[in-house]
Parts: C-alpha cells; sequence; structure tokens
C-alpha cells in the first residue's frame, strides 16, 4: 500500500512526507544540506552574507531539479560528519573527499569532480621549497580534519602542523610568516591565489602518483534511498546541461572533464 502511495506521488515527496520534512500539503519537500562555509570557490559566505559557490549552485539545481526546497547550513568543517551521522541533515556537499576512512561512517554519491593537494609558499622561498620533501622540519599550515591535513600527519612526520578551522586563516598565518606553507586542495589553493596576486604567494604541486581526490556527496548510511535520489540528481544535472553551465560559471570550463584524467 505505502509503495503504490509512494510510487504516484513520487520518491522526493514521498521520501520527505516519511520522515516529516513536509509541513502542509503543497509545500515541497525539504533537502536540508550541510557545508562548510570558508571553502572558496566551492562552498563560502560573500559579501552580502549569503552562502554561494559551485557546490551550492549544484546542490540547489540539483535538489530543485528533484523537486525538492534546498535548505543549506553552515557547519565546522569538523562538525559536517557528526551532523549527517545525528540525522540534522540530509547531506554533506563540501568540496568533500571521498575516502575510505569516511566511507566507514558516511555513503557517498557517485564523483563529481577530481582535484588533489597542492602547498602554497611566500615568493621569496620559491628556491628553498621545490617538492614535498623539503617541507620536512618545516611549520605547516592545515586546516582542521581535511585530506590535506591527514595528508601532512602521514607524509609529514617531525614538522611542526599547524591547525586552523579554514583556508583563509592559515593563509593569513602563512602572510604573517607563522609557518613556511600551507597544505590544501589545489582547487582552493589556486582559487585563493588568483583572488590574490598581489600577495607574493606561490603555488607548488604535489605529485599526482600520491594524492588523487575525488569529491562526492555524503549521505547518512541509514537512507540508501537518499543516496540514489542524490546519485539520480546528480545525472540529471549532467544530462540536461546544468553541470556544465555553473561548471563554465565558476571555473570557466566544464569540471567532469576530470573525471575523465
Ligand atoms: N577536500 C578536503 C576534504 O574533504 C577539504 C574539504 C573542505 O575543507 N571543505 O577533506
Amino acid at each position: 500500500m505505502l509503495k503504490r502511495i509512494c510510487h504516484a506521488l513520487g520518491t522526493a515527496l514521498c521520501l520527505a512526507l516519511l520522515c516529516g520534512n513536509v509541513s502542509a500539503k503543497d509545500e515541497k519537500p525539504v533537502l536540508r544540506i550541510g557545508c562548510e562555509g570558508a571553502f572558496a570557490p566551492f562552498t563560502f559566505i560573500d559579501d552580502k552574507g549569503e552562502i554561494t559557490g559551485f557546490d551550492i549552485d549544484l546542490i540547489r539545481e540539483l535538489g530543485e531539479g528533484l523537486g525538492y526546497e534546498v535548505k543549506i547550513t553552515v557547519y565546522p568543517f569538523d562538525g559536517l560528519i557528526p551532523a549527517l551521522m545525528a540525522d540534522n541533515i540530509d547531506a554533506i556537499i563540501s568540496g568533500f573527499t571521498i575516502s575510505p576512512e569516511r566511507a566507514k561512517k558516511v555513503d557517498f554519491s557517485e564523483p563529481y569532480f577530481l582535484c588533489g593537494l597542492n602547498f602554497l609558499i611566500r615568493g621569496e622561498d620559491e628556491p628553498k621549497f621545490r617538492d614535498l620533501d623539503s617541507l620536512k622540519g618545516q611549520k605547516i599550515c592545515l586546516q582542521i580534519g581535511t585530506t590535506g591535513s591527514l595528508f601532512a600527519q602521514k607524509q609529514l612526520t617531525g614538522s611542526e602542523l599547524k591547525q586552523f578551522n579554514s583556508p583563509p586563516e592559515t593563509y593569513l598565518e602563512l602572510l604573517n610568516r607563522g609557518c613556511s606553507a600551507v597544505i590544501n586542495d589545489s582547487s582552493v589553493n589556486d582559487f585563493f591565489l588568483a583572488r590574490h596576486k598581489g600577495e607574493k604567494v606561490v603555488a607548488v604541486p604535489i605529485d599526482k602518483d600520491i594524492d588523487k581526490e575525488y569529491y562526492g556527496i555524503a549521505v547518512n548510511k541509514n537512507h540508501p534511498e537518499m543516496l540514489d535520489t542524490i546519485n539520480r540528481g546528480l545525472k540529471q544535472v549532467r544530462a540536461n546541461g546544468v553541470f556544465k553551465r555553473i561548471s563554465e560559471q565558476w571555473f570557466g570550463h566544464d569540471i567532469s572533464s576530470t573525471l575523465e584524467e
């Protein structure tokens, strides 16, 4: 019976009814999304105080395309998985890397972007820090709970690792000479660099063979139907050209092509 009603109503509405996310008859079901607020260009607060970015456009288009109202809540990065596991949100989108450790706690959608890490140094240090090995024994700035931070903990034992809540704090510390390098996703470090050409900071790549990261949307393991919904939405925005359009708006090209590398 329930199955038949669900079939008639459509998955999104049905799930929302079952989960109690629809209040009145004609209101849309709500898709509750969590992200962090300082990971430009994926999820960040703009000058007007609004959350914006590629991931925000992506999840809004994806959710609305499936008939949802998309509600975004900003969390500290290391609060995202706990919020998802506590069912306070339905999904995380936050430049969030698919990793085996995280996959023990959450389920991941199909990947939508391939990226990797790099590090930023002050321009004057370019001759000194040309590769990862040269960072050994140095002070390194990192964002708490990120893959960049975990990478440094494994690869740079013996270095002093300084942890911050967000990328802007790590960049400030680098400029203030509080550390020699910032390790984070190359997409985010490069965006900072492009926006701060006057700062005399340079990016150094990390060998792609030791670091390749796919971004995915995370959902609660207890809600496999939500995973299907998100994957269906991703497929839809790819097929109807929406993914390409917002990609071009934020990056100047279609970032789906990274998945073919
Ligand atoms: N991609 C990195 C990770 O998932 C950083 C994400 C972020 O800080 N928003 O750990």
